[in-house]
């Protein structure tokens, strides 16, 4: 019995213990397509998403992060309110149609809704009388007014307004050519149902790939323990896109029979992890999720593998979990122990459709994470969420407490250089996935799933990999090897 486990051992791989093949190819890099499914619902342009920890995803980064056409996690090492506030800041941030929209009526006086527009910003004031739109109350109508009356003496009158269904770009033809800033949407009873306005329209076109909900809102997603239901609950109804459950061994059959219970309460989007097995994989799609998240152990950060002599190399983790999700049609979230971009492709060939990062971004302007010069050169702080200084700081159980809340921690604490803002970062990990696209010839993440092949490399290949016999003197964005 126990021979048999050494006679019958599998191998497994990692980023460095391969590369990939050139191949025939008739794709260039800039016309190669990295949008992928993030989730059975979720279509991103960019296959990247921030790590729910305390030293990379708050509002901030979620913000960058799918204005970039990616997406951010929100940790959970705070409280319910705490990351329901993070939730509201990210959705308030753009909006191509505004729901709750602020009216007054034809008899509030004038001096009413001046005040209104005042304090509240507005340039425009829909006016509803009687459940229906009936005028609109502008700047222009207020400036030549002595203050006195109500606002149906003042209003403008023909009101120019479109049908609710209307298409975002058929919204910006009217705006434009009738010179207005704000359109009002109405059902068929003539009721407002939102309003649209010039400026939103213009930012979203700085960021034409940005991630985006129905509504035009920049999606965010957060995570939630395993048995954490009023989390969940709170958080679809502050209108958060998905949830992750946040575990560090997702295949506890506590943890999958809550999820069941979980999916029978919400609609929105579950993504479970972390698990690294294909059996793993089955079982919690067969309690209903949505998206696996795949990574045991292979996490800059993380101490699992070295304390509980558990893991998977990650390649390998993430193959054995895609095999299983592809027949299902579920997308596998490669987490953990990315490097370089080269990296990303690689765990993008293994079967991954997105990838979740922690150190890359940690370094960036937009983490929480403290900054600190070391020797003269720019850090920001950047820790596991196992170890001893999240697990004090917060409310986090990721990873297992034991008797009386001592726990054993999973990860260390440290600090990564600085970067920069996310959006450069994104634009270098992006290039170096196109680039690999071109050498595979893969126009899209399906392809790259299809046509790739891996070669094993020895140590010595490893070493040819990376620059070497030269002393680096200036590091393109794109590598920086601080070891
Ligand atoms: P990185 O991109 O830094 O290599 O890895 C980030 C990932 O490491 C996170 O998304 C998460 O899955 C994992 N992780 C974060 N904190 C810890 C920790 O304290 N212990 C372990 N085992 N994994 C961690």
């Amino acid at each position: 019995m126990f021979k048999e486990k050494f006679e019958k051992i599998i191998e497994g791989y990692t980023f460095d213990d391969v590369l990939l093949l050139p191949l025939k190819s008739g794709v260039e890099p800039r016309d190669a397509d990295v949008s992928s499914m993030f989730s059975r619902h979720i279509k991103i342009k960019v296959p990247i998403v921030s790590s729910p920890m305390d030293t990379v995803t708050e509002s901030e980064m979620a913000i960058a992060m799918a204005r970039y056409g990616a997406l951010g996690v929100l940790h959970r090492n705070i409280s319910i309110n705490e990351q329901l506030e993070m939730v509201k800041r990210v959705k308030k941030e753009e909006t191509i149609i505004i729901r709750d929209v602020i009216t007054v009526d034809e008899n509030t006086p004038v001096n009413v809704a001046r005040t209104i527009m005042m304090t509240r910003n507005i340039a425009g004031l829909p006016v509803v009388t009687a459940g229906k739109l009936s005028g609109i109350l502008t700047k222009r109508d207020l400036e030549f007014s002595d203050n006195k009356g109500l606002v149906k003496d003042i209003m403008t009158k023909d009101v120019i307004y479109a049908d609710e269904d209307i298409s975002i770009d058929e919204a910006k033809y009217i705006l434009y050519k009738n010179r207005i800033e704000k359109l009002p949407l109405v059902d068929k009873k003539g009721r407002l149902t939102g309003l649209i306005t010039a400026k939103d329209i213009k930012t979203r076109e700085r960021f034409p790939d940005a991630s985006r909900d129905n509504d035009g809102k920049l999606m965010v997603g957060a995570a939630v323990g395993p048995f954490d239901i009023n989390r969940v609950l709170a958080l679809q109804d502050a209108g958060v896109d998905f949830i992750v459950i946040d575990t560090a061994h997702a295949h506890n059959m506590n943890v999958v029979n809550s999820i069941r219970e979980m999916r029978k309460k919400i609609n929105i989007d579950i993504i479970a992890g972390n698990i690294a097995t294909g059996d793993a994989a089955n079982d919690l799609i067969d309690a209903g999720v949505d998206g696996l998240r795949v990574g045991i152990g292979p996490g800059s950060i993380c101490t699992t593998r070295i304390v509980a002599g558990i893991g998977v190399p990650q390649l390998t983790a993430i193959s054995n979990v895609a095999d299983v999700a592809e027949k299902n049609d579920i997308p596998v979230i490669a987490d953990g122990g990315i490097r370089y971009s080269g990296d990303i492709v690689k765990a993008l060939a293994a079967g991954a459709s997105t990838v979740m990062l922690g150190s890359l971004l940690a370094g960036t302007d937009e983490s929480p994470g403290m900054e600190m010069i070391i020797n003269g050169r720019k850090y920001k702080s950047y820790r596991g969420m196992g170890s001893i200084g999240a697990i004090k700081a917060g409310k986090s159980d990721r990873y297992g407490k034991l008797e009386n809340n001592s726990f054993i921690a999973e990860g260390v604490e440290g600090a990564v250089p600085y970067r920069g803002r996310v959006s450069e970062i994104l634009f270098q990990l992006v290039g170096g996935i196109k680039t690999g696209m071109g050498y595979v010839g893969a126009a899209n993440i399906r392809e790259l799933h299809e046509k790739s092949i891996f070669i094993r490399i020895s140590e010595n290949g490893l070493r040819e990999s990376h620059p070497h016999d030269i002393r680096i003197i200036s590091e393109p964005p794109n590598y920086q090897n601080y070891q």
